[in-house]
């Protein structure tokens, strides 16, 4: 209740802190349950209405990364159709109060913890998956998770291009990118959207493809947390034609260098690379197998075991210290069998956890070594043993089959072969502990960048919310200039101003 009457009084600042001074929001002097408890009588019967008093409260505050990450609010609605978005957004609109979307709760940049109160907008009842009537498309609910939609699917032996990680929703990484298995072959989840439906700031419903809005469809393929929310999309879906085969590798650290040179030469075109071929790691402790940190590295191949034998061979011949290989690995069981599925370390919720991308070109062998060093160093402090660097390589025939200007993704995001995270466990939520986790990721990041002459650049999905416009948008200035234009044009009063925000 405290919280409530708190909530009430920063109703009036609200107004005054929208970014833009909108003209059109007066905050009333009408208590926040007052506005919500009117808008309740429109809402549909599945929709629920909860307060910090409820008991339900603490659970709809978990995030992935909560204790960094913590978003704060006055009230959750949890949406359950496409016109309790719009009559929830304009009655935020109409009365200036700020609303958060939420789907998977995992998104990590630090930048939504500029939600000072107001409304979370809880997307997860809307999250159906239909493959539609000729079978080339489906059509996804704005909070689905991708668990369900890849499930979903695969009941039907279709496929899309989403994340990675079970928890995860299919519309947030896809707005920023959505790096995944598929991408070699289809190009970026974002590369696979046809068309979606947007609830913009004031509550008004619009459809967004090449033909409808194009400009908004240009701008959601990139930038798309900064313009509205979406409650449907339509995505291309694909028959899955085989079942994969994977390599669980494990390289003690002194082969390091030549694991990612061989990665280098799949990439340069030294050696051949198909799309349906994947090759990502991590830098981790696994005290069992050896005092240092070790390459935990995995080759995957959307086909037989002899198919992806000549791809394995050169990663085999540097004699790992350990091999597990699994074969006829389903759609499904290939999230698990890379630990990218629910009940994976990565999908666990309400960590200590920060960390930030380095995109490259290609692997430089100092780079990797120093920042393997500094990292061998921090991971022997207990609180940060369970610290790993991610090594991401998914292949990218089918990103840049994809004009870099025909979407807003930044065009390095496009280039780079290479996504590196520093990602720290800590253990620990005092001050001290969490300013040292930043550090290291900042030394890592800084190492990570020797011998590499391009300017810098952060997925935008991976982000923590200090990066420049640039590097997560993209150095080109016609880019971020075109970007702010159409947030003038879609956004003016800047509602959407909580995920990595444009102005
Ligand atoms: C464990 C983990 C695994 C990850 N795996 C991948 C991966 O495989 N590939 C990849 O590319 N990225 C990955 N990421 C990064 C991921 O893309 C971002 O963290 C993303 O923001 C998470 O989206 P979410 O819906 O889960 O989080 P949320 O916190 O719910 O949402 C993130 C942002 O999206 C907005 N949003 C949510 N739903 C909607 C909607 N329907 N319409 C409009 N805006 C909406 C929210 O308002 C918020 O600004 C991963 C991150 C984590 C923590």
């Amino acid at each position: 209740m405290r919280h409530v009457l708190v909530s009430a009084a920063l109703l009036l600042q609200g107004a005054l802190a929208f970014p833009f001074t909108p003209a059109h929001p007066i905050a009333r002097a009408e208590s926040l349950r007052q506005i919500v408890s009117n808008l309740t009588s429109y809402l549909s019967p599945e929709a629920e209405v909860h307060y910090p008093n409820d008991t339900e409260w603490a659970s709809l505050l978990i995030r992935g990364s909560s204790p960094r990450v913590y978003p704060d609010y006055s009230v959750v609605i949890e949406v359950a159709s496409e016109a309790d978005v719009q009559l929830t957004v304009q009655t935020a609109y109409d009365n200036g109060l700020p609303f958060l979307a939420i789907s998977g709760a995992h998104g990590w940049t630090e930048t939504l913890n500029r939600l000072p109160y107001g409304i979370q907008i809880r997307m997860r009842k809307l999250n159906t998956t239909t493959v539609d009537a000729d079978g080339t498309t489906a059509t996804i609910g704005g909070g689905s998770l991708q668990w369900e939609t890849t499930r979903a699917l695969f009941a039907e032996n279709k496929q899309a291009v989403t994340g990675l990680c079970e928890c995860v929703s299919i519309i947030g990484p896809l707005m920023g990118g959505g790096h995944s298995f598929l991408q070699g072959q289809h190009g970026f989840s974002l590369d696979n959207i046809v068309s979606a439906r947007v609830v913009l700031a004031n509550g008004t419903l619009v459809e967004a493809s090449n033909t409808e809005n194009p400009d908004l469809f240009w701008a959601l393929r990139g930038a798309g947390h900064n313009f509205g929310i979406v409650t449907s999309f339509v995505v291309k879906a694909y028959d899955i034609a085989s079942d994969w085969t994977v390599y669980s590798l494990i390289y003690t650290q002194d082969k390091l260098e030549q694991v990612l040179e061989l990665v280098n030469q799949f990439e340069n075109g030294t050696l051949d690379r198909p799309a349906k071929l994947i090759t990502t790691g991590t830098l981790v402790r696994i005290p069992p197998l050896s005092d240092d940190p070790v390459l935990a590295y995995t080759v995957g191949y959307e086909g037989t075991l002899n198919e992806t034998a000549p791809y394995a061979a050169p990663f085999l011949a540097l004699e790992p210290l350990s091999t597990q290989l699994n074969t006829s690995v389903d759609f499904v069981e290939l999230y698990t069998v890379t630990q990218n599925n629910l009940d994976a370390q990565a999908c666990t919720r309400n960590n200590s956890i920060t960390g930030s991308g380095v995109s490259l070109p290609s692997w430089k062998p100092t780079a990797i070594r120093t920042a393997y060093n500094i990292f061998a160093n921090y991971t022997l402090d207990p609180r940060f043993s369970a610290a790993v660097i991610l090594l991401e390589n998914y292949g990218m025939d089918g990103v840049y089959a994809v004009d870099p200007n025909s979407t807003a993704l930044a065009a390095d995001e496009r280039k780079n072969p290479i996504m590196t995270t520093p990602i720290i466990w800590y253990v620990g939520n005092d001050t001290d502990t969490r300013a040292a986790a930043l550090s290291w990721v900042g030394k890592v990041k800084d190492a990570l960048y020797i011998d590499d002459e391009s300017p810098r650049h952060t997925y935008v999905n991976y982000a923590i919310g200090s990066e420049s416009l640039q590097e997560l948008y993209g150095w080109e200035e016609w880019r971020v200039a075109k970007l702010e234009g159409l947030k003038r044009a879609w956004d003016p009063y800047n509602a959407f101003a909580y995920y990595n925000p444009l102005v």
